[in-house]
């Protein structure tokens, strides 16, 4: 039987290291996806550095290197550089994946837990993350009790004290940055909005684990997934909705690889643009407001390459009367990273900051007057352009425009 993802160790990913084709699938856009020569690259890691090693072949080949014994997990300084500055974007493993069978990524994750292991990683930035998650069950140093602020004035159920048909998983970006609770409590109103019975875990919500996954820590990330199903379990959740794409992934497709926790037991697990989508497939959301706006759409790497959440959010653009959808070159599974991901704006903020202006010039070269996302950490790190070059594009998240078309 396939092991899960998470039981897997370095070793297994020994093979595909090996079959590594260095055809740089994982560094380019599919040649027929290409529409210029200036936004013809995938890997954010490798635009930065210009170096192999920073890529999902050259972790192939340090994988390969390290488990041949040709050099030691201590031997290079610039081991935990190339690991960490890797966005979990998802690019190389599409591309691999599509022609070549293989797994770049999470041959590197592999390799990060591995570094763990031996207590080498994470890197300093990462370790006051962790200590926050294990410490407040969040990764922001905020205390518990703060976690349900953002839902004051706001009509929803409490799940711990009442059953409602929607467990609303706000995710701790959205619950405790003041900048981004707009998601959260949109998403509770758009729902009300469209009849939903919906519902929060308030104070008892805890990380989902994804800042500590994507860093490659499986022993915090395996007791979070467990207190987090058995709390599913616990106050009967049948469904739930998330806005925070991280959360979406994690829940969705890492929480059922995870090996010794309590099975999922059929939850249905919906991002706030596929359940929005398949609300208004049922004629349970109408926009009445005129909002004339030309927006282009940015893929957050976690509800679009690694889930395959695409058309949905498109489709309720496109619902909305007035709202014009204009395209990047890079979009979909060829799509462009904010440059937030895995860590990298917290302990890279530059690099992250390189990355998002690259998305802001190619969001601007469409024309649209705003930028439109689904994902608290894209639209954290794409503003920070847009401020800092006082740009007049603007960010929106995609719960921004539905709220106000529907009122
Ligand atoms: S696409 Fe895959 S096989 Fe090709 S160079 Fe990249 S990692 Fe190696
Ligand atoms: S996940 Fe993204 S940033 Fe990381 S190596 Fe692959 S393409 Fe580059």
């Amino acid at each position: 039987m396939k092991k899960k993802i998470y039981e897997r160790t370095l070793e297994d990913y020994r093979e595909q290291a090996w079959g590594c084709a260095r055809d740089n699938w994982c560094m380019n856009q599919w040649g027929w996806n290409v529409k210029s020569s200036r936004y013809n690259e995938i890997c954010p890691e490798f635009r930065i550095h210009r170096s192999h090693a920073y890529s999902g072949m050259g972790k192939f080949h340090i994988t390969r290197a390290l488990l041949e014994g040709d050099f030691d997990y201590t031997d290079s300084s610039e081991l935990l550089d190339i690991l960490y500055h890797c966005t979990s974007c998802g690019a190389c493993e599409m591309n691999c994946l599509r022609l070549e069978e293989k797994e770049p990524l999470k041959a590197a994750e592999a390799l990060k837990y591995r570094m763990i292991e031996l207590g080498l990683a994470p890197l300093p930035a990462h370790q006051e993350l962790i200590k926050s998650i294990k410490n407040y069950d969040n990764p922001w140093l905020q205390p518990r009790a703060k976690r349900k602020d953002w839902t004051k004035g706001l009509k929803v159920k409490d799940v711990t004290k009442e059953k409602a048909d929607v467990l609303f998983f706000a995710g701790c970006t959205p619950a405790l940055d003041p900048e981004l609770t707009h998601e959260a409590v949109n998403t509770v109103k758009v729902l009300t909005k469209a009849g939903v019975d919906v519902g929060v875990l308030g104070e008892q919500e805890i990380c989902c684990g994804s800042p500590a996954i994507r860093l490659g820590d499986r022993d915090t990330f395996f007791p979070l997934v467990k207190r987090n199903i058995e709390m599913f379990k616990q106050y009967g959740i049948k469904k739930i909705v998330t806005s925070c794409a991280g959360c979406y992934h994690v829940i969705k497709y890492d929480f059922p690889e995870v090996p010794n926790v309590p099975d999922m037991g059929g939850i249905e697990v919906y991002h706030i643009s596929e359940y929005l989508h398949k609300l208004l497939k049922e004629g349970k959301l109408s926009f009445k407001k005129q909002m004339p706006l030309k927006v282009t759409w940015h893929d957050p790497c976690h509800i679009g390459r690694h889930c395959g959440i695409y058309e949905e959010p498109r489709e309720i653009l496109k619902a909305i009367p007035g709202i014009e959808l204009v395209e990047m070159e890079r979009i979909k599974d060829q799509g462009w990273c904010c440059g937030a991901g895995a860590g990298v704006r917290t302990a890279f903020p530059d690099m992250a900051l390189t990355i998002a202006t690259e998305r802001i010039e190619e969001a601007k070269e469409t024309g649209a007057e705003a930028l439109v996302t689904s994902c608290p950490y894209c639209e954290q790190n794409l503003v920070d352009p847009i401020r800092r070059n006082k740009e007049k594009l603007k960010v929106l998240d995609l719960t921004d425009l539905v709220l106000e078309a529907l009122s």
